[in-house]
């Protein structure tokens, strides 16, 4: 699914398999877990695909129930 030129820079992106990525979504942010996710071999830049950010959106909206849920720390800068 990956193997693709960056967008950014004239690296490869690379499939890697992480433990656990945040994802930023507009109700907060959605952890998923073993998530094969595309990272450039030159800037690191990461991408994903089509399937994963459908599953971020489903979790986020409640469409998905999540395996559990886990209190994310909170501290105010400035
Ligand atoms: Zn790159």
């Amino acid at each position: 699914m990956y193997g693709y030129k960056c967008e950014y820079c004239q690296g490869t992106v690379k499939e890697r398999i992480v433990d656990r990525e945040a994802f930023k979504h507009k109700t907060g942010f959605v952890i998923l877990e073993d998530v094969p996710i595309g990272i450039c071999d030159r800037c690191g830049n990461r991408y994903y695909t089509a399937k994963i950010l459908h599953k971020v959106e489903k979790v986020a909206t409640g469409k998905i129930h999540p395996d559990r849920n886990e209190l994310v720390p909170v501290a105010h800068v400035g």
